[in-house]
């Protein structure tokens, strides 16, 4: 069995070196799924695993612009469109400094396996650039969206590939980002997930991921016959995910004392209430400003350069960005008593970091399977923009809810053990794939 692996992964790794990312979520999915396959053979004769890792095109151009100054700045372009056998393809863009062709390969490929799970009909793809939209204007900000969109436009639509938001692409990116393709195609389709309430967008989308998260969570408490309240919890990150995951976790009763950013995070023991939360929206939204702002604000500890995974807690939420906690995170935790970890954050847990969490036998939720939630109500809106309409909040949270019950149940039917310890990791490998390979085979080798 591990010869298997090793010489299927030996083969990716020929074909994507220098994608450390990719090499990575391919890995971690190859781990559940090739055993898998070799217990269900008509996957293995196929080549689904291998056919799933190639993109099924990628798009990379110029993107330039104009800075305040008048100057010409030129960023790097990107869009992974990786899989539509079951619809068309459906994921974020983001733009930082970090994003590379492997970062983003990697994203797709986890996007895949996670629209899989939530049911709706919606293929995988990620897209972004290596732009920094801090300390950018606003417009700046607009005229790298134009530039982007200029050359995207031809390559989406809202039967082929639908983007929406990632790290740092939110409602501003998303608006201008829509009035470039408008602009161009002279349509207005949904070809944009996350846009604004006035102008086709979703109910509750962006709080989408944030409650989804905790709803998972409270999936996993209540089938050891545990609950969220009274709960002590630990947050990283304090963008759209972080401030959602704070206000259902306030909501239901449990006690948040962190949030990060990349300069470090703020420990408040009083616990993050809705007053101090609305204040983070507002830094954070509105001000793009810093989260030790927090801490001078309201009298608590600033820890800078560091991460809160030594923070005593009863949950983690790893809500920033990839690999941002390692077994010494890991076993840290588990030393301090956590009982849960849930991925907000696409991957934001090493392979030694899983390693501790699922020999330790706790309660661990990866991204595909904890965060599907954002990517769930992006596929409502789609159903929306369809049908010209819009539903109601309840109906939607709803929706949400039933929607990440279903998955945490994929996961448990897929990922229970012999012991009967649910391994979340694979039974969401496995659940992600099945659905996709499926349609893969009945649609031929395309
Ligand atoms: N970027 C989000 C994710 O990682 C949402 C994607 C979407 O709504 O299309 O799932």
């Amino acid at each position: 069995m591990d010869l298997s692996i090793n010489e299927f992964m030996n083969k990716i790794k020929v074909r994507n070196a220098h994608e450390p990312e990719f090499l990575q979520a391919v890995y971690e999915v190859a781990e559940s799924v090739v055993p898998f396959s070799e217990k269900n053979p008509k996957y293995k004769i196929n080549k689904i695993l291998e056919r799933m890792t190639e993109p099924e095109r990628v798009i990379i151009f110029r993107v330039p612009w104009l800075n305040d100054k008048g100057g010409v700045e030129i960023n790097r372009g990107f869009r992974v469109q990786m899989n539509s056998a079951i619809g068309p393809y459906k994921g974020g863009l983001r733009f930082h400094p970090s994003v590379t062709l492997s970062v983003l390969k990697f994203l797709a490929f986890e996007q895949v396996l996670k629209n899989s799970l939530t049911g709706l009909p919606m293929g995988g793809g990620k897209g972004g650039s290596d732009f920094d939209p801090k300390g950018k204007s606003d417009a700046e900000v607009m005229k790298f969206c134009q530039s982007f969109m200029t050359e995207l436009y031809r390559h989406v639509g809202a039967d082929v590939d639908v983007p929406a938001g990632d790290i740092g692409v939110g409602a501003r990116e998303i608006g201008f980002l829509f009035g470039q393709y408008k602009r161009i195609k002279g349509e207005f389709t949904g070809v944009l997930t996350g846009k604004g309430n006035e102008w086709g967008g979703s109910l509750i989308r962006p709080e989408a991921t944030g409650y989804g998260v905790v709803y998972f969570v409270q999936e996993m408490l209540k089938a050891r016959g545990d609950v969220l309240k009274g709960k002590t919890v630990v947050v990283s990150g304090s963008g759209n995910v972080a401030q959602y995951t704070v206000e259902k976790c306030i909501e239901e009763g449990a006690k948040v004392v962190t949030l990060s950013d990349s300069e470090g995070f703020i420990y408040d023991p009083e616990g993050i209430d809705t007053a101090k939360l609305r204040f983070v929206m507002e830094l954070k939204n509105t001000q793009r400003g810093r989260i030790k702002e927090y801490a001078e604000k309201f009298g608590c500890e600033f820890f800078p350069g560091q991460k809160p995974w030594g923070i005593k807690c009863d949950i983690a939420f790893p809500n920033a960005t990839q690999n941002e906690l390692d077994d010494t995170d890991a076993r840290v935790l588990i030393d301090n008593g956590c009982i849960c970890v849930a991925e907000g954050a696409n991957m934001p847990s090493t392979p030694e970091a899983i390693q501790v969490f699922e020999q330790a036998k706790i309660l661990y939720a990866p991204g595909k399977a904890a965060n599907a939630g954002g990517v769930a109500v992006s596929g409502l809106e789609m159903s929306q923009n369809s049908l010209r309409y819009s539903w109601g909040r309840e109906k939607i949270d709803d929706k949400l809810k039933s929607i990440i019950q279903q998955i945490h149940e994929s996961c448990v039917k897929y990922g229970t053990e012999e012991d009967g310890y649910v391994n979340y990791e694979k039974g969401a490998n496995i659940a992600g794939f099945v659905k996709v390979a499926d349609a893969m085979i009945a649609q031929g080798i395309v």
